[in-house]
């Protein structure tokens, strides 16, 4: 079985314990206007461009004219002769695919570097849309006793199959209202809610987390939505909520990827987090910053 993979690198503290190695999975199936790796979202990988490395010698069909890519040109093109060579900084692929094997491999030589309490990170992409090789995976990183984290956004149906196979569970929930959540993402957030539900449920080790983004679940109702429905949804006592202050490092990245940056101006208001957190202690709800 094989897994795209569209970023690798470690990371401390922030996607599970210590120090680890964060592997990004091409894929996903939601589409946040503010996401930070959209690269990350088709399936089968973007081309991605690089400005000041682009010139006509990075298409051998004249696709790159007075320092743009004709995409137009690119849809139509059967060999991608641009994308194979993989050396090239103006042009590149954002993903490349390995086995699982190779990558059991991988994790195994950066034993190493997991310090205090590391181990390996998938994140996303959403990591549930290579369901089964992500679930191989996981089991071959435990046999080799490595310490495995997941960072989804738990809309997979099936996601509650994976739990034997994860030390830490994280899990982002964007909006409590449904009909909100599918306006801006695309999709409906009940599986979601539910693999809220049962995860903090049967897991030992969950973080929530909820990015908080200007003019979608910000205001003060907001706040009370997602206390409203954390105090119903969760059931552990092991899971707490970290809110995430909306940024936007992910834009460069949309240029690079052909696509226009839809998020308006904007940021999160002083106070704004700290409002969130209490409302969410004051109905019982551990929050936490990572
Ligand atoms: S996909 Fe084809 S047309 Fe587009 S840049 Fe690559 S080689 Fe050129
Ligand atoms: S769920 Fe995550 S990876 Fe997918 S579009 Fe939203 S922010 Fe990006």
């Amino acid at each position: 079985m094989n897994i795209r993979v569209f970023q690798k690198g470690f990371n401390y503290s922030q996607d599970g314990t210590g120090n680890r190695l964060i592997l990004h999975l091409q894929g996903c199936n939601m589409h946040c206007p503010w996401c930070s790796n959209p690269e990350g979202m088709p399936m089968d990988g973007v081309i991605l461009t690089e400005k000041e490395w682009l010139n006509e010698s990075c298409c051998p069909k004249g696709a790159v004219k007075d320092g743009e890519l004709d995409r137009q040109v690119c849809d139509l093109c059967e060999e991608k002769s641009c994308i194979r060579n993989r050396r090239q900084k103006g042009i590149r692929l954002s993903c490349q695919e390995y086995s699982v094997e190779e990558l059991v491999r991988e994790c195994e030589a950066a034993k190493p570097m997991f310090f205090d309490g590391g181990g390996v990170t998938l994140t996303g992409g959403e990591i549930s849309m290579q369901f089964e090789a992500v679930k191989e995976l996981l089991r071959k990183l435990g046999d080799k006793g490595i310490h495995r984290a997941i960072e989804c956004n738990g809309s997979h149906p099936r996601m509650e199959e994976l739990i034997p196979y994860v030390d830490q569970w994280i899990m982002d929930v964007k909006h409590y209202d449904e009909e909100k959540h599918r306006e801006w993402i695309g999709v409906s957030n009940q599986w979601t809610v539910r693999n809220l539900e049962r995860v903090s449920e049967l897991h030992g080790d969950v973080l929530i987390r909820v990015p908080l983004i200007p003019g979608f679940n910000d205001s003060r109702e907001d706040a009370e939505g997602f206390a409203g429905l954390f105090k119903e949804k969760i059931r552990g006592e092991h899971t707490r909520v970290e809110f995430l202050i909306y940024h936007e490092y992910g834009k460069g990245k949309w240029e690079q990827c052909g696509w226009e940056y839809r998020m308006k101006p904007g940021r999160i208001a002083p106070g704004v987090q700290e409002l969130f957190e209490n409302t969410l202690k004051e109905n019982g709800i551990a929050c936490v910053r990572t």
